[in-house]
């Protein structure tokens, strides 16, 4: 495991703040960086100790790397990432390995300028964000956990949140004007705000694994190897049947997993919170907090950015005086359609 990031340091005591972000995952994190770019105050902060190194979510799609060019930072994606211009179709007949077709990765529906799928793991789009944030002064504050809020009189600054500094085992309350949920599926702050969710769920086992393998097939940059099967029990067993799946679909062409970086195993399921923020608009939901999907044609992380992106520029426009407060309602309208 990574060691603890030096970000704790930068834990601060009790002052109000307009914005918090609680979680630093990507929809936290371009919330973050919207806000900042606006000059809009804020904490942000992860009870992880440490940034995500590499792997999870990989595929930037094209909408999203507009959103990058919007905040100023193209330069750093085309730094670290690798571009997919086409996705390649195989298919197995009598025996024989055949590709298709080659498929653009180019929606004629949505003209972009950026007609590719950015591939850079997780770890790199977060270190993006990180440097981002940091050129602006704002360092993310780890591991500190959200643990709760009360509203209060406070005309200004009506919610007092509880964050615990998980090093110290000290709990902080501040006075903040919104906190912003970015906090992953299993959302404390969704469940301070009582919200429930529809789930769709189906008895499909899918398992994902991330590894570095040595191939010789011509495609390897082109395609996605996805394993399902409802003998998927633990990480060793998991491993074993994606190889094999591998292997046999790829015959004659060769491949060798070389290291493992992880594996997961979950039911396909889909789930959508009845409501995206409370009822005064103070307190939102983003991201895998509100909703989620399936992970195939991997959507989780673009729509989890695009909906903090959604967010923020309204938010920023309001806290500015720029934009009335109902603008805020149109994120919960515009964001709980995408899942659908
Ligand atoms: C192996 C894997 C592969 C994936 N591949 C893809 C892909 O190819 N494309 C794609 O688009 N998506 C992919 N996804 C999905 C994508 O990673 C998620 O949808 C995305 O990370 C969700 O972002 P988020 O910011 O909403 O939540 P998260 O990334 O879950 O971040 C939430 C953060 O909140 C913090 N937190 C939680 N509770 C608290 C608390 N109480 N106090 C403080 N902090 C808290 C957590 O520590 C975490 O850092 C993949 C996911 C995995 C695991």
């Amino acid at each position: 495991m990574a060691q603890p990031s030096k970000e704790i340091h930068s834990f601060s005591k009790g002052s109000p703040t307009p914005v918090l972000i609680v979680g630093a995952g990507p929809a936290g994190f371009m919330a973050g960086a919207t806000l900042s770019l606006y000059g809009i105050p804020l904490r942000i902060i992860d009870k992880r100790p440490s940034p995500i190194q590499r792997g999870h979510a990989s595929g930037l799609q094209p909408r999203t790397a507009e959103i990058f060019h919007s905040l100023g930072l193209p330069h750093e994606l085309a730094r670290y990432s690798n571009k997919m211009t086409e996705t390649s179709f195989w298919f197995r007949e009598n025996g024989e390995l055949k590709r298709s077709k080659h498929s653009p990765e180019k929606d004629i529906f949505n003209p972009t300028n950026y007609p590719h799928v950015n591939i850079m793991h997780q770890g790199h789009t977060e270190r993006i964000f990180v440097e981002d944030l940091s050129s602006r002064g704002v360092e993310v504050e780890r591991p500190v956990e959200f643990v709760g809020f009360e509203t209060s009189e406070h005309e200004e600054f009506p919610l007092n949140v509880r964050l615990k500094n998980l090093v110290s085992a000290m709990v902080e309350e501040v006075p903040v004007k919104h906190v912003l949920g970015c906090d992953g599926g299993r959302s404390t702050v969704r469940k301070s705000l009582k919200i429930e969710s529809s789930v769709h769920q189906t008895s499909d086992s899918w398992a994902v694994a991330e590894v570095f393998a040595a191939t010789n097939f011509l495609d390897a940059r082109r395609r996605k190897y996805e394993g399902k099967g409802s003998e998927l029990t633990n990480d060793k067993t998991v491993i074993g049947i994606l190889t094999d799946r591998a292997k046999s679909l790829l015959h004659p062409f060769k491949i060798e997993i070389k290291e493992v970086e992880s594996v997961r195993m979950y039911h396909i399921a889909q789930r959508i919170a009845d409501c995206f923020c409370d009822v005064d608009d103070r307190v939102f939901i983003l991201g895998d907090a509100c909703h989620a999907h399936s992970p195939k044609a991997g959507r989780g992380m673009n729509v989890r950015m695009n909906d903090a992106y959604d967010l923020t520029w309204k938010l920023a426009l309001t806290l500015r005086g720029r934009a009335k407060p109902s603008l805020l309602q149109t994120y919960q309208t515009e964001r709980q359609y995408t899942t659908r």
